[in-house]
C-alpha cells in the first residue's frame, strides 16, 4: 500500500481544485458536519473519499456487503486497508442481515413479481440501507460517487422513458433541504445525499485514481448485465466530455419549472419501516414484501 498519508499534505492537483469548486460554490458540507462516503471499492467513492479527506472533512466510509462471493471480499478488503492506512473509520453493512436475502434473490423475486430491472432493485436497496445506517451512525451528509456520466445518463434515460419528472433529484445535493417544511422529525433523521463529482466526468476520475494508484478493482458490478442502464452507459461514450456537461447544465436550469408544475406529496415516513417515503410504503418495503 502506498503511503497515502503523506501525500494528503501534498498541495491540491486539478481535479482536486475542480471537486473543492463544486462544494463550495453549492455549500455542500461544512467542517462540523459529520460525512459517511458510501464505498463501492470503485474509482468514484474511493477519489471522493480521499479527496474529502485531504480537504479536511471529517469522513467515514461505509461499505454495503453485497455478498457477491469473491468481488465482495476484494472490495472489502480493499477499502479496509485504505481506511486503515488513512485513519479513516470504515463499516461493513451486511445486505443479508438487514434485508434477510442477498441481492441475486431480491433481484430475482422482484424482477418476477413488480418487473423492475436488477440495477433499479439495487438502487433503491442501497438508497434505504445508507438512509438507515446514516441516522444509526448520527451521520449530517452521505455521499456517493456518482459522476457527470452518471447523471447525464439518467437525464437521457428519464427523457426516453418520458418521465423527466423522474430526474427532480439530479442535482448535487439531494433530499430533505433545511428549508422545506415537513415534520420536524424528519427533517432532524434525514440525511441528505450529495454528490460532490457531478459535474465531473468519468474518464477524468479514472486518469486521478489511475495516476494515485487507489487499491481497486476497475470491473463493472458482475450483477449488471443486460439492463436498459448498461445499455446506455454504452452510447454516452458517444457524447463528448463537453455535451455531458451541457446536457447536465442544461437540466439543472428545468428542475426548479418542473418542480413548479407539479406537486409531488408530502414527505412523511414508511407505515413499516418510519422512513422517509412520499407513499405510505416506501419503495423498499414494497420489495421486502414481494420476497413473502
Ligand atoms: P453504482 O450504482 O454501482 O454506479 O454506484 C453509485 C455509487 O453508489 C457509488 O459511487 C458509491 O458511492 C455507492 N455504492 C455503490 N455500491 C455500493 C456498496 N456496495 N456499498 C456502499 N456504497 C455503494
Ligand atoms: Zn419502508
Amino acid at each position: 500500500m502506498k503511503e497515502y498519508l503523506t501525500y494528503l499534505k501534498k498541495p491540491l492537483s486539478g481535479l482536486e481544485k475542480e471537486v473543492k469548486k463544486i462544494i463550495d460554490s453549492y455549500a455542500l458540507f461544512n467542517k462540523n458536519e459529520k460525512i459517511i462516503v458510501a464505498l463501492s471499492g470503485g474509482k468514484d467513492s474511493t477519489s471522493v473519499l480521499y479527496i474529502l479527506k485531504k480537504l479536511g472533512y471529517n469522513v467515514e466510509g461505509l461499505m454495503i456487503d453485497l455478498n457477491l462471493g469473491q468481488w465482495s471480499e476484494v472490495h472489502k478488503k480493499n477499502m479496509s486497508l485504505f481506511c486503515k492506512e488513512l485513519k479513516i473509520k470504515f463499516h461493513i453493512v451486511d445486505l443479508k442481515k438487514e434485508f434477510g436475502q442477498g441481492i441475486c434473490f431480491i433481484k430475482k423475486i422482484v424482477k418476477e413479481k413488480k418487473n423492475l430491472s436488477g440495477c433499479t432493485v439495487c438502487g433503491v436497496i442501497k438508497r434505504w440501507i445508507l438512509n438507515k445506517w446514516s441516522k444509526k451512525l448520527s451521520a449530517d451528509k452521505i455521499v456517493t460517487g456518482h459522476n457527470l456520466n452518471d447523471e447525464c445518463q439518467t437525464i437521457l434515460m428519464n427523457f426516453l422513458k418520458g418521465n423527466l419528472y423522474l430526474g427532480i433529484n439530479s442535482t448535487p445535493m439531494t433530499g430533505i433541504s433545511k428549508s422545506e417544511k415537513i415534520n420536524f422529525s424528519i427533517k432532524k433523521n434525514f440525511a441528505q445525499r450529495v454528490k460532490p463529482l457531478f459535474f465531473i466526468s468519468e474518464s477524468k476520475i479514472k486518469e486521478y485514481s489511475k495516476k494515485m494508484n487507489f487499491p481497486i478493482l476497475y470491473d463493472r458490478c458482475p450483477c449488471a448485465i443486460g439492463t436498459y442502464r448498461v445499455e446506455t452507459r454504452k452510447w454516452i461514450l458517444e457524447i463528448s466530455d463537453s455535451d455531458k456537461l451541457r446536457i447536465v447544465n442544461n437540466f439543472q436550469k428545468i428542475i426548479p419549472k418542473l418542480k413548479k408544475k407539479k406537486s409531488f406529496g408530502e414527505i412523511k415516513n414508511c407505515k413499516i419501516c418510519g422512513e422517509p417515503s412520499r407513499k405510505d410504503i416506501c419503495n423498499a418495503c414494497e420489495m421486502f414484501l414481494c420476497l413473502k
